[in-house]
């Protein structure tokens, strides 16, 4: 049986769909080159925007129009589109044959009528101790999975549930199979990544994890994401800023600029509260690089609402700004409470203005390094030049002698907002 995975959204869909195909492998099943070869078709979908569930639903048109050509052929619905309740999904996707909540690899092979766990081996224990195979320099490393915040425009609590922490062993021993594999860097993973450990007997957090990790030979980077502002603690910042391997960077959502929308939200902080969290970061680690996420058109914001986030991010100058347009999500507080009252047309305007703001500011920030040398870890070769990531996460792409994996220097010779160019000046 031969299955392909269609991935949509963030980054822990990107690792359960590594580690899902790892355990079928596993399990007897092979990956498919093309959707056209395959004989179960899973779409792991994003239920955070409309657009992304737009997305999996256009791709489940297309999984239609195969079955239509090819009757044993199944289709597996998974991620954060499906919830408790299937009444809706089944009405809309008839043609699916199974239906798993995020993460639920066991009811994906029962579905699939899998049967080759080891002897003695429960379904649990299987899929717990399956680490991911990813052929790549740099991977993604769940460590805390839910999330207890309940922001009132997100959908994710409802579907990924509380926080349950992964073991440090547990992920110690995934992050060794990684590097043996060939992975030089990780990203640790957490809707609220901070929350690690405060489920655990003793409650190590992320700062103990990343000390752990930091051991580990042959692991050249740790990243980690999303942080969450009011959980962004002394002793994370020191562990960021003391260890070598741990990258100077923070993914930071900020989500608006306006206390009483910050109140709407339920983000629990507010805008100047926000502020000391970046400006602690910057200050004990010089040259960090921050990233932040936006919402526009939230219910009820006014222009003046609006302006007070654009104001703060110009301010505050991001190196990134992921701007998305407020949708509401049914089951979500705001969706039950609140009034989708933005026009459409103003929340386009509004995503174009943060789009254009941020275009600047991250041309000026990029522009700042050309005739520097940045460390770049090379992921791989297109159009006749590699391409990798700096410490800082920016996109570079640059000529030299490498190979994926390696970890060189690179002198910077032009930037744009979106990426820098430059050349190898000498391994690292
Ligand atoms: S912190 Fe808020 S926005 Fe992030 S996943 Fe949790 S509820 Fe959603």
């Amino acid at each position: 049986m031969r299955y392909y995975i269609w991935t949509f959204g963030c980054q822990m869909n990107t690792a359960d769909s590594a580690k899902l195909a790892t355990g079928l492998d596993r399990l007897g099943l092979q990956s498919a080159a093309t959707p056209e070869q395959a004989d179960v078709l899973v779409v792991n979908t994003c239920a955070v925007r409309e657009h992304a569930e737009q997305r999996a639903a256009s791709k489940l048109g297309d999984a239609k129009r195969l079955k239509a050509t090819r009757r044993d052929l199944k289709i597996v619905l998974t991620g954060c589109m499906v919830g408790p309740r299937l009444d809706d999904l089944r009405r809309r996707f008839p043609y699916v044959d199974a239906f798993a909540p995020p993460q639920a690899f066991a009811e994906i092979a029962a579905s699939l009528g899998v049967d080759g766990l080891p002897e003695g081996c429960t379904p649990s224990q299987f899929w717990r101790d399956v680490h991911p195979s990813v052929d790549a320099p740099a991977a993604f490393v769940p460590i805390v999975y839910g999330c207890n915040k309940f922001c009132s425009y997100c959908i994710v609590p409802y579907r990924r549930g509380r926080e349950r922490s992964r073991s440090l062993d547990e992920i110690r021993a995934e992050v060794r199979h990684l590097v043996d594999g060939g992975v030089r860097e990780v990203t640790l993973l957490g809707q609220s990544v901070e929350a690690y450990g405060r489920d655990l007997t003793d409650e190590p957090d992320l700062a103990d994890l990343m000390r752990n990790l930091h051991t580990i030979d042959g692991l050249a980077r740790i990243r980690f994401l999303t942080s969450y502002p009011t959980d962004v603690t002394k002793s994370i910042v020191d562990a960021a800023a003391q260890l070598p391997k741990v990258c100077e960077c923070f993914s930071l959502p900020l989500q608006s600029g306006d206390d009483g929308l910050l109140e709407r939200m339920r983000r629990g902080y507010t805008a100047e509260q926000y502020v000391d969290v970046v400006e602690g970061i910057r200050e004990q680690i010089p040259g960090v690089e921050i990233s932040t996420d936006v919402i526009v058109g939230f219910c009820g914001e006014s222009e003046a609402q609006f302006e007070r986030t654009f104001d703060l991010l110009e301010r505050l100058r991001f190196d990134k700004v992921h701007v998305a347009a407020y949708s509401p999500r049914p089951g979500t507080i705001a969706a039950r409470e609140m009034t989708d009252d933005v026009p459409r047309e103003t929340k386009r305007a509004r995503l174009a203005a943060v789009e254009a703001l941020q275009k600047r500011v991250a041309g000026e920030i990029n522009a700042a390094l050309i005739g520097s040398v940045e460390e770049v870890l090379v992921e791989e070769r297109a159009k006749g030049r590699w391409s990798g990531r700096t410490r800082t996460d920016k996109l570079a792409h640059f000529d030299g002698n490498c190979r994926p994996g390696d970890l060189v220097r690179v002198r910077i010779e032009k930037a744009t907002a979106w990426s820098l160019q430059g050349s190898v000046v000498g391994g690292s």
